[in-house]
């Protein structure tokens, strides 16, 4: 999807349907996988001692910058005309 988006992008191609499916996977995967990682560690997945916790927090981000995880759906179906 992600390399999918960028071909489009390179070709100078509509993109927007592409680009924010790619964003809206690839952030939801990384908080689940992260969320995931965090409560296999669970005490240590939130100590500073320890990355996931900021793997954690980074991936969070994700979810907003760039337009939020809602609004994307929202481009989204638009896109496809629902
Ligand atoms: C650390 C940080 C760095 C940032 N850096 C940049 C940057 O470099 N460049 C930049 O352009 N922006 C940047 N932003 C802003 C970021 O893009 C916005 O925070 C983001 O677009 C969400 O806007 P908002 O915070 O005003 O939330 P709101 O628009 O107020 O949304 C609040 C909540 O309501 C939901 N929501 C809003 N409207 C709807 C709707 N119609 N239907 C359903 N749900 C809805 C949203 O999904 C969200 O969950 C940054 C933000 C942060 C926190």
């Amino acid at each position: 999807m992600l390399f999918y988006a960028a071909w489009l992008g390179d070709k100078d191609l509509p993109r927007n349907k592409e680009a924010a499916v790619a964003k809206l996977y690839a952030s939801e995967c990384a908080n689940s996988i992260c969320d995931e990682a965090s409560r296999i560690m669970a005490s240590y997945g939130y100590a500073m001692e320890y990355p996931v916790q900021r793997y954690l927090r980074d991936a969070r981000f994700t979810l907003i910058g760039g337009g939020t995880s809602e609004i994307l759906k929202l481009n989204i179906a638009r896109d496809l005309g629902v």
